[in-house]
């Protein structure tokens, strides 16, 4: 069965894999900096839909955002280990990487795929901070999940390609210099598979507004800095075009493994966030002459909760410490993003039952922790999705799609 020479294979790698370093240094550091940003000012962030740009400078000055760029590139030449403790420190802290994370990853395909004078053009920004790269255009309004089905398109003319269509949840855009773009360069009927003929570009979103691209914020319910983006005759260098025509999506899911282990790491982090506040709580308020802790009502759920961070947080650091070894992860990541997504959620609720009417103050900051943590159940991959992988590429059952 094919379940079980995975878990025969599972077996064998644990016994000689370790789970990789903890980087108490990183973890001290990025708490150092955390500190300097407490509750309010993220509620007025929320409340203002407004980009917390003092928080992600500072973060950038200390150079965590380049941690995983090659040094050879001006990053820190971190594994990814490292990414998942400063990413799970800030959420443990209240804070959102939210607004930055993707200047972290989205530079992996760059990275694998780009060639050396793109690597060298666009890198040592990246890393400095000089130069965001954190819009990341997958996401299209009348295909969902079904990537392969994106209607973008970029028909090369001479030197440039023209890009014409439209990104939804496209996140940051308004706040980032460059972005990643999947646009489909042969049409769906002209290829033999429906991976092939979509490519990867980098659009200077900067120079382009006005200039066949318009950027439209979405209202939505956590500040994420969300929007649409219009293509109309968007001319993108041919320049731009990252490794071969038509192997964008490929390269696009190589990368995806990174990603899922470190926005699960967030996951981790405000699941830390959310069972702390609730332990304090549940000990501190009394009701009926004694501490609402001593419920089991209330207990349970938060020893619960602290139970599935802890086997969350064995997955992720699994995940991590195979893509740092170079081995393949893509159940380990994903099965890391759900598990941590359905902790954090587990703990949201708890922490939320445990204050009771408070949890509803905005100033004790539950809710906005609450709806925040949500979105890791939906983006960037939803709860579904994952366990479609699961069903069928670990466990060899039928596609739904
Ligand atoms: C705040 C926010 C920020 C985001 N940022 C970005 C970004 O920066 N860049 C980007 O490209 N995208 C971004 N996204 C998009 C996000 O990745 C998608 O919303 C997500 O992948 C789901 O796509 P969809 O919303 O179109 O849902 P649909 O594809 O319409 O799916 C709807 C529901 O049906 C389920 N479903 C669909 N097919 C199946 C199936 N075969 N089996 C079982 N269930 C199925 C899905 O799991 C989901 O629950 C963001 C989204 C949000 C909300």
């Amino acid at each position: 069965m094919v379940a079980d020479a995975r878990i025969d294979a599972e077996r064998e790698q644990m016994t000689v894999m370790p789970l990789g370093e903890d980087f108490p240094d990183i973890r001290q550091g990025v708490r150092k900096i955390c500190a300097e940003y407490p509750g309010e000012y993220w509620r007025e962030k929320d409340e203002k839909s407004a980009y917390p740009a003092e928080f992600v400078r500072a973060l950038t000055q200390a150079g965590y955002l380049g941690a995983l760029i090659p040094e050879s590139y001006g990053g820190a030449g971190l594994p990814v280990r490292a990414g998942t403790v400063i990413l799970e420190e800030i959420h443990a802290a209240g804070c959102n990487a939210g607004a930055c994370h993707a200047q972290m990853y989205i530079m992996g395909t760059l990275l694998r795929h780009g060639s050396e004078a793109q690597k060298r053009k666009y890198l040592p920004g990246i890393a400095s901070g000089e130069l965001t790269l954190q819009a990341f255009g997958v996401s299209e309004p009348t295909t969902g999940t079904d990537t392969t089905q994106l209607k973008t398109r970029a028909v090369r003319q001479g030197e440039h390609y023209v890009v014409n269509g439209q990104k939804i949840w496209t996140s940051r855009a308004l706040y980032s210099d460059l972005m990643l773009l999947l646009a489909r360069t042969t049409p769906a009927e002209q290829v033999k598979k429906r991976t092939d003929g979509i490519s990867v570009f980098l659009v200077d979103l900067k120079k382009s507004r006005g200039q066949g691209v318009e950027i439209r914020p979405i209202k939505t319910m956590v500040n994420h800095n969300t929007t649409q983006v219009f293509f109309d005759d968007l001319k993108v260098p041919a320049e731009n075009l990252i490794g071969e025509e038509g192997k964008g999506f490929r390269y696009i899911l190589d990368g995806m493994n990174a990603e899922r282990i470190l926005v699960a790491s967030e996951g981790i982090g405000d699941a830390r966030w959310f069972i702390e506040k609730a332990v304090k709580y549940a000990g501190e308020r009394v009701v009926f002459g004694h501490p609402i802790g001593k419920n089991q009502g209330i207990q349970f759920p938060i020893a619960k909760a602290y139970a599935s961070l802890q086997a969350a947080d064995l997955m992720v650091r699994k995940a991590a410490a195979l893509f740092d070894d170079g081995k393949d992860c893509g159940a380990e990541a994903n099965m890391g993003k759900m598990l941590a997504a359905e902790a954090s959620w587990e703990a949201a609720e708890a922490c939320m039952n445990t204050y009771g009417g408070f949890a509803f103050a905005r100033e004790y900051d539950i809710e906005r922790k609450w709806r925040e943590t949500r979105l890791l159940r939906t983006a960037p991959i939803s709860t579904n999705l994952i366990l479609a992988y699961v069903g069928q590429h670990v466990l060899g059952m039928p596609r739904s799609y």
